[in-house]
C-alpha cells in the first residue's frame, strides 16, 4: 500500500500494555502511543483535523495565513499540515521556547513572530493573544486556529484516540487517565469512551503550578501539562478527580518508562505513568486503566533526561514536601 502523503499517518497508534512497569497483574495498564504519530505528538491529530475541515467547510482558503499561540507541539503539527496543503503558517512564541522547538517549527517551514514585552501577569501570554488579535485586524488572510476555545479540537481527540480505542480495547475500561493543558485530548476521548462505558473513570492529570483545577500558581518547567489560564474548552463538570504532579515525579516516571517498557518519552507521558501508580497504589482490586503518551523523549534532552535539571527540579519537589507536611501535619489535602 502507497500512501500519497505523510497526514494519512497521523492515527492508529499502538495501544500497548505496560506489564513490566506495572507488575501487579490485578491492575491492566493500556498505554496509547500517540508519541508514533508523524511530527511526534498528539497535537498532529487536532492540527490536521482543523485545517482540513477548515478547507473543506470554507473558513480557510488555498491563500489562507494559518496563526496560533504555540511554541510547543501543536506549532510543530500545524507546521508539518500546512505545508502539505500549501498553506502559510506562523507560529507565534515567546522567548521562553525551547531552541530545539524553535528549530523544528523552522524545518517544517513555519515562520515565527516572536514577542518580547511580559505581560501584566509576568509572563507573555496575554502579549501573545494580543499579537495574534493585532495580526488579524491586519491581514483579513490570516486565520487563528484558537486551541483553548476550538470545539474542533476536542472532536478530533473524539473521532481519533476515542475510536481507535475502542476497537482496540475489547471489554471496557474502569479509569481513563489523562493529561491535561486545553483539556481537547481528555475531552474527546473521555466523551467517546463514556457513550459506550459510562460507568468508567475520568482522573485527569495536572502539573503542580498549573491553575487549571484551582490550585495556586508556582513555578513549573516541564511544557505540554497544565496552563496558566482556564480555557473555554475546559468543563470541570465532566472531570470528577484530578491528580497533581510535579516535575520531578513526572521525569522520575519517564526514566522508569524507557528503563523498563523502552518507552522513551516527554515530560507529560511521566506525568500519567506517575499519576497511574498514585492511584494503583489506592485501589484494592483489580483495575483497567487507559491513558495517553502524547509526544517522544527527544525534545526533553535538556530537562527531563539531563541530570542537573533533575537535581534542580528535585530540590524544589523537597521544599515543596516540607511546606506542605509543616502546613498540613495531619496530612490532609486542602
Ligand atoms: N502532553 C503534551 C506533551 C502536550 O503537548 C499536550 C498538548 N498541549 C498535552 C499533553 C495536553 O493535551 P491537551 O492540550 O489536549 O489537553
Amino acid at each position: 500500500m502507497i500512501s500519497q502523503s505523510i497526514l494519512e499517518h497521523i492515527g492508529d497508534t499502538p495501544l500497548v500494555r505496560l506489564s513490566r512497569l506495572f507488575k501487579n497483574p490485578q491492575h491492566q495498564v493500556f498505554a496509547k502511543l500517540e508519541l508514533m504519530n508523524p511530527a511526534g505528538s498528539v497535537k498532529d491529530r487536532p492540527a490536521r483535523y482543523i485545517i482540513e475541515r477548515g478547507l473543506v467547510d470554507g473558513t480557510i482558503k488555498k491563500n489562507s495565513h494559518i496563526i496560533e499561540s504555540s511554541s510547543g507541539n501543536l506549532a510543530i503539527a500545524l507546521a508539518m499540515v500546512c505545508k502539505l496543503h500549501g498553506l502559510s503558517f506562523t507560529a507565534i512564541i515567546d522567548p521562553k521556547i525551547s531552541p530545539t522547538n524553535l528549530h523544528i517549527i523552522r524545518c517544517y517551514g513555519g515562520e515565527i513572530e516572536m514577542v518580547s514585552e511580559k505581560d501584566s501577569q509576568g509572563g507573555y501570554l496575554e502579549t501573545r493573544i494580543n499579537r495574534v488579535k493585532h495580526m488579524l485586524r491586519e491581514n483579513p488572510h490570516m486565520v487563528w486556529i484558537n486551541q483553548y476555545a476550538n470545539d474542533l479540537n476536542w472532536q478530533s481527540h473524539y473521532h481519533g484516540e476515542g475510536d481507535e480505542i475502542l476497537r482496540q480495547l475489547d471489554r471496557p475500561a474502569d479509569y481513563l487517565v489523562l493529561g491535561v493543558s486545553t483539556s481537547g485530548t481528555l475531552h474527546g476521548i473521555s466523551r467517546r469512551l463514556k457513550r459506550e462505558w459510562p460507568r468508567m473513570n475520568i482522573v485527569a492529570v495536572d502539573a503542580v503550578g498549573s491553575i487549571l483545577f484551582g490550585t495556586p500558581p508556582s513555578p513549573r518547567d516541564l511544557p505540554g501539562i497544565g496552563a496558566s489560564r482556564v480555557p473555554e474548552l475546559l468543563k470541570r463538570d465532566e472531570i470528577p478527580s484530578c491528580i497533581h504532579i510535579d516535575d520531578y515525579e513526572s521525569a522520575i516516571a519517564c526514566r522508569q518508562l524507557v528503563d523498563k517498557e523502552g518507552i522513551f518519552a516527554g515530560g507529560s507521558s511521566g506525568s500519567v505513568i506517575a499519576a497511574i501508580q498514585r492511584l494503583c497504589a489506592g485501589l484494592t482490586g483489580p483495575a483497567r486503566i487507559v491513558t495517553v503518551l502524547p509526544d517522544r523523549g527527544d525534545r526533553y534532552l535538556d530537562t527531563v533526561y539531563d541530570d542537573d535539571w533533575l537535581v534542580k527540579v528535585r530540590q524544589r519537589h523537597l521544599q515543596r514536601s516540607t511546606s506542605h507536611t509543616l502546613s498540613n501535619p495531619v496530612g490532609q489535602t486542602a
